[in-house]
């Protein structure tokens, strides 16, 4: 007979969810393919930042990353609004395409690997090596050429997030709905069309993180493939215009796209928001929060519709428990704890992401040029 006070470990055992052993959670992490769709670390490695060895400050390097059972990561090739200036977005992409190419594939073969197709992510798993893909940042980036675009594709970028934080000459951002400065186009225009129609024509991953919510219900209405967004959370927690409101979520995942969560505290918890707004210390976020967004999306788009985008190196809070690359098992662990099966993780993790690169794919037509 079990006595009271085992009785009442037990039920604060489930309050909490289950208990999880170490070699489980490994088990199950090392059984995944995990593909994080959003980190900003060449902007680092492009002034020179060597990601080979443990390095004291940021969030991502090889030995991290080895830590951390990543398995394929989409390196961001950001270019900020201020490159608009004078036009050097391009030079600035050009840039950081060759930091991913040159300073990170290059320097590294042996670790990593230049993927560009969802198979392709498969086989440098297979070979033990970590997929580097990239997402160009920024539509801007393009200076306004489909040419430019098509150029970018043959580099390698698989993705491109249509705006960052600055509304461009053919979509409007979230960034800056609020700047009566900002001369706003009401979602996309008529070329913003067609570089969403080309990025389908190319079969490259068409990413409303960033955009207004217009411009997103734009894409889902223009798009053939399903879009996706590389690096965003939940707005049903949070008031962040970067997040996702419930009724764009569902719309995105019935057309088979997913978003990736985002795990930056400002976009996770209100607290974090608020503290951000007020320029202050934002309080940090926890691996729970994640946790939270990821389940929210679950419940209320299915298990299809859902991944991680971590920002990291791109972000100025990060979740207490994900304080960097390495820390992906702890969300593993919570997940677990949270009942979810192995297989619901492996496609969190990676599953859902090739699912939508494969449905962009093709899309492309053949021998696209
Ligand atoms: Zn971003």
């Amino acid at each position: 007979m079990r006595t009271l006070a085992a009785l009442a470990l037990a039920a604060a055992a489930f309050a909490q969810g289950r208990a999880v052993t170490d070699a489980e959670v490994m088990r199950v992490h090392r059984s995944a393919l995990l593909i994080d769709t959003h980190n900003d670390v060449p902007s680092r490695t492009v002034a020179g930042f060597d990601i080979g060895p443990r390095a004291p400050s940021g969030h991502t390097d090889l030995v991290r990353l080895r830590e951390g059972g990543v398995g394929a990561v989409f390196f961001s090739v950001y270019v900020a609004a201020e490159y608009v200036t004078g036009n050097r977005s391009a030079n600035r992409a050009l840039q950081m395409i060759d930091s991913v190419r040159h300073d990170i594939v290059g320097r590294y073969p042996n670790d990593f690997m230049l993927a560009t197709t969802a198979d392709e992510i498969e086989a440098a798993h297979r070979q033990g090596k970590i997929a580097a893909l990239m997402g160009l940042e920024g539509g801007h980036a393009i200076e306004d050429s489909l040419r430019l675009l098509r150029d970018y594709y043959r580099l390698g970028i698989r993705y491109m997030t249509l705006t960052h934080a600055n509304t461009n000459h053919w979509a409007d951002s979230s960034g800056d709905m609020d700047k009566t400065s900002v001369q706003h186009h009401n979602g996309l225009t008529d070329l913003g069309k067609q570089v969403v129609r080309e990025m389908n024509r190319l079969g490259m991953m068409v990413d409303i993180s960033h955009v207004s919510d217009k411009t997103f219900w734009d894409v889902l209405a223009v798009s053939s493939a399903p879009p996706f967004a590389s690096h965003s959370s939940c707005r049903a927690f949070c008031t962040a215009p970067r997040d996702m409101t419930d009724e764009m979520i569902v719309a995105l995942a019935k057309k088979g796209g997913v978003v990736q969560i985002n795990f930056e505290c400002s976009f996770l918890t209100q607290a974090a928001r608020d503290a951000w707004v007020a320029k202050e210390k934002q309080p940090p976020a926890t691996v729970n929060d994640v946790v939270k967004h990821i389940d929210h999306v679950v419940k209320i788009a299915g298990i299809d519709a859902v991944g991680i985008g971590s920002d990291f190196d791109g972000v100025d809070c990060i979740p207490t428990g994900l304080e960097d690359v390495s820390k992906f098992p702890n969300l593993t662990r919570a997940l677990l704890e949270k009942g979810y099966k192995p297989e619901d993780i492996r496609k969190i993790y990676g599953g859902n992401t090739l699912r939508v690169m494969r449905a962009a794919e093709a899309r492309r037509e053949r021998e696209a040029n």
